[in-house]
Order: structure tokens, then C-alpha cells, then sequence
């Protein structure tokens, strides 16, 4: 078997043959991966299941659906995104070619995590390819029956020496990391953006960090609570909780408290049944360890709906968690699970303030029929992305950079912003050798003139 540095050497070396830079090799790799996306989508929705207990159409929803889209995407808009870029011009530059020109970073790493095992690999992978990248490809070892399918499948597709991908944990993250890329690209918790920034430092290779955080989500007294919080309770509990974009904790008045638990608990009624264990649509927490992370979350609180746990099958039942402190262990790290905390404040400007006292979040919820308030809150206020009464749904447009800030990330991606991520912005000026007359201004003894370029 090769080592990894044998695979990132062949990766450079494939880039540097330059076959990885024409506009018609990147879309037949576009749509080589495409194809492989429908060819083996039933093998793909069952690793997914294997791994997060997904069901079939949250598989095609949820990660499927997003990834052809951004292929998509891709063909369509690269032919004009890739041609150069006129700029406007001096009186000293007119008769120049003057452009900016999108080139390849070289050897990419991208690195992924297990809540979107297969979205999260694919999603920078067709934006660096896109960009005419070279890219090393390494799936999170916690949803391994995704990594395995994945490590089998792309060779089979696109190009092997390219687009290599290397499984493994911590140890072989962090033998990776040693070698020398052109950008790095993590999702993952903000605690190993910090681990691999470093690594990174040592190269001067710069890093795209789509990491979590914890999210907040407001709720005005003057909203429709019916459906402000079916919404929330859609994106809370999504994936069991394990959404980097989920609300973390909801921030309301004490006067509407418990009718925001008691509209929470009829929508997950109407979604799943009197039994959850049963629904379709309700997936598990990845793996012990992180079950017993969460069930050590519950220690001490008010727990007003849910609660129940099973560690054989990692199931954790949706719950509702009143008159939370500010100070427990659960508004102090990101949840990932279907724990829903609510913290009572008595005002806007309070929820503002808390807001503000923390880290930067992912995402940022506001409900309520005061756009006025909206607009307020989202101005003295920071985060990667906002939701106004709703939740999720930024994420899904692709013209919207996704991304964090602060604590939550750096950089951004999907559609044309993955395209940037991956690409240097070259500035090209390309004079002819005649003309020297004009220039006779700029060279000396005129140069001790002031110029007014
Ligand atoms: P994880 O444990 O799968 O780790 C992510 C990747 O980091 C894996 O590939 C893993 O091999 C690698 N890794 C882990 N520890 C490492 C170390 N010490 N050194 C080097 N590499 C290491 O995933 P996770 O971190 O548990 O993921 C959950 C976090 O990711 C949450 O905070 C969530 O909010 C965030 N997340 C963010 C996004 C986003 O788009 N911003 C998407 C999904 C998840």
C-alpha cells in the first residue's frame, strides 16, 4: 500500500502535468462524480444508514439532493466563471490587457466530518475540482461505513491519481497534516480547527474552517408560536440534533416558555407518532461516545419533555429543557444532539446582549413579526448566517456564502464561493513593447514630476 506521502507526492505531480487545468477535463470530472452520485445512490442512502440510522429519503433529501445540485451548478456556470475578468483601466494601462485570471491552488486537502458524512466531502470536492485543483480527500473516520464507500467509489469514477482519498482517525489526520498542501479545507469541531490552522501555519498554507458552535434562536412574545416553533422544532431535531446549523438553545420571554414547549411537543406528534422509536424519519446519535456525552448533558436540568435514552441503539428521544442557566455545563459547548434548551431572558436588547457575550455563533435564529426588530438584532449582532422566522434555510441557497466567523470559522463555500475558495485570484497586465513614448512620464527625470494617474 502506498504511504501517504507517496499519494500527496503523485497527487502534485498529477496537478503539475496540468491535466487537472482544462475547462473540458473539470466538467468531465463534474460529470463522472455526478454519475456516480446516480449509479450508486441506493448504496450510498444504505452506508448512510448504516451509519446515522438516515432514512432513505433523508439520505436523498439531506445530502443526495444537495450535492447533484451543486454539480449542477457547477457545469452550468463554470464556462463563464473560469474566463477572465476585464477590469477597468488607467490612463497608463488603456491600450493594455488588464484581467483577473482564476488559477488552480494546487494540492488540496479536504477534510470532513460524520454528521453529513457524504455532503460534506462532496460539496468541497466539486468546488476545488471545479477550480482545477488537485484535491486529497479525507472522510471522517466516525461515519466509516461513508468513508469506506467513499474511498471505493471515487476511483472508480475520476481521476485516481488527482483526487485521491485516505481514511483513517487521529493518527493518520495528523501524519497528513504534516505534509505540504496549497489550502486546507476542515469541517469539523472548532477545537480541531484550532489543531489543524497550526499544522497549517507551519506551511503557510492558507485554511478554509467551516466549524460549529452554539446557535441561538430567538423567539418574540409578538410571533405565531404555532409555527415559529414547528420550524424550530424541524431544524432542532433534524438528524437527532446533529446539524452544525441546528438551533443550540432558544432564548425567550418566561411568559411564553411553556407555550413554546407545548407547541414543540405537538409538532414532534405530527411529525413521528406517539412512538419516535419507530419513525422513519428519526435518526440515531452517531456512537456511544457521543451518546454518553450528551446523556452527561441532561445531569441537573429540567427535563419537561423526552428524556428517554437507550445506549444499545444510541437513542436519544427529542427533549425539552426549561428555566435553563446560563451558567450550566450545556450552554457552555455545542450540543449536536436533540437536547433543546430554553433560556429566559426579558427582553430583545437582553437577547442581544447574550448573544453578543459569546462566541461568535454558525447561525443565528430570530423569530418574530417585527421586521424592524429582525433588521435591529441582525445588525448589533454577528454570525456566520442568519434565519429570520425560520431556521436552516440559508443554507440552501448557494448564491449565500456558507460559512462561520469568529469562533464558528473562517472563509466560505458552495456555488460560485466554493469556486473562489479554490481558485487564486491572479492579476494579469499584458502591455505590447511598443508605445514607449507614454511612458516617458513615469521613467526619470520626468518622474520627479507628480503624476495624476
Ligand atoms: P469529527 O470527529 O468527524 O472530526 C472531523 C474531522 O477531523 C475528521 O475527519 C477527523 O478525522 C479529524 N480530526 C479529529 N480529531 C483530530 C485531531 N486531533 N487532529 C487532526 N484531525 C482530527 O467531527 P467533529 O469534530 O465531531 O464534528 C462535529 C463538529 O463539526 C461540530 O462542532 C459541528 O458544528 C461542526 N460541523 C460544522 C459544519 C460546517 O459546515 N460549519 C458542518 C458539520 C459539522
Amino acid at each position: 500500500m502506498d504511504t501517504r506521502q507517496q499519494v500527496v507526492a503523485r497527487a502534485g505531480a498529477a496537478f503539475r502535468s496540468g491535466r487537472s487545468r482544462p475547462l473540458e477535463f473539470r466538467l468531465r470530472q463534474l460529470r463522472a462524480l455526478e454519475r456516480m452520485v446516480k449509479e450508486k445512490e441506493p448504496e450510498i442512502a444504505a452506508a448512510l444508514r448504516a451509519d446515522l440510522h438516515k432514512s432513505e429519503c433523508n439520505a436523498f433529501s439531506f445530502e443526495i439532493m444537495g450535492v447533484l445540485g451543486e454539480i449542477a451548478l457547477m457545469v452550468d456556470n463554470l464556462p463563464t466563471w473560469v474566463a477572465p475578468k476585464s477590469v477597468p483601466k488607467n490612463i497608463m494601462t488603456l491600450t493594455d490587457e488588464v484581467y483577473i485570471h482564476h488559477e488552480p491552488l494546487g494540492v488540496v486537502l479536504v477534510i470532513g466530518a460524520w454528521n453529513y458524512p457524504f455532503v460534506l466531502i462532496m460539496q468541497p470536492l466539486i468546488g476545488a475540482i471545479a477550480a482545477g485543483n488537485a484535491v486529497v480527500i479525507k472522510p471522517s473516520e466516525i461515519s466509516e461505513n461513508t468513508a469506506k464507500l467513499v474511498a471505493e467509489l471515487i476511483p472508480q469514477y475520476i481521476d485516481k491519481d488527482l483526487y485521491p482519498v485516505i481514511n483513517g482517525g487521529v493518527t493518520e489526520t495528523t501524519e497528513l497534516l504534516k505534509e505540504r498542501f496549497d489550502h486546507i479545507f476542515y469541517t469539523g469541531s472548532s477545537q480541531v480547527g484550532k489543531i489543524v490552522m497550526e499544522a497549517a501555519a507551519k506551511h503557510l498554507t492558507p485554511v478554509t474552517l467551516e466549524l460549529g458552535g452554539k446557535s441561538p434562536c430567538y423567539i418574540d412574545k409578538d410571533c405565531n408560536l404555532d409555527i415559529a416553533c414547528r420550524r424550530v422544532a424541524w431544524g432542532k431535531y433534524l438528524n437527532c440534533g446533529q446539524t452544525c446549523i441546528a438551533p443550540d438553545y432558544i432564548l425567550c420571554d418566561q411568559s411564553i416558555q411553556n407555550k413554546v414547549v407545548e407547541n414543540i411537543k405537538k409538532t414532534l406528534r405530527e411529525f413521528h407518532g406517539e412512538d419516535i422509536k419507530k419513525s422513519p424519519d428519526y435518526e440515531r446519535i452517531v456512537n456511544k461516545h457521543h451518546f454518553k456525552r450528551l446523556v452527561t448533558l441532561l445531569e441537573g436540568q429540567k427535563i419537561v419533555y423526552g428524556g428517554e435514552t437507550d445506549e444499545a441503539t444510541c437513542f436519544i428521544a427529542p427533549t425539552i429543557l426549561t428555566d435553563v442557566s446560563p451558567e450550566s455545563k450545556i450552554m457552555k459547548e455545542e450540543i449536536f444532539g436533540p437536547l433543546l434548551p430554553i433560556v429566559t431572558i426579558k427582553s430583545a436588547d437582553e437577547a442581544i446582549q447574550f448573544i453578543n457575550q459569546r462566541e461568535k455563533p454558525l447561525a443565528l435564529y430570530l423569530f418574530s413579526n417585527d421586521k424592524k426588530l429582525i433588521k435591529r438584532m441582525i445588525s448589533e449582532t454577528s454570525s456566520g448566517g442568519v434565519t429570520a422566522n425560520d431556521v436552516i434555510m440559508h443554507y440552501t441557497l448557494p448564491d449565500l456564502p456558507f460559512g462561520g466567523v469568529g469562533n464558528s470559522g473562517m472563509g466560505n463555500y458552495h456555488g460560485r464561493h466554493s469556486f473562489e475558495t479554490f481558485s487564486h485570484r491572479r492579476s494579469c497586465l499584458i502591455k505590447s513593447l511598443t508605445m514607449e513614448s507614454v511612458n516617458k512620464i513615469r521613467y526619470p527625470p520626468n518622474s520627479q514630476r507628480k503624476l495624476d494617474w
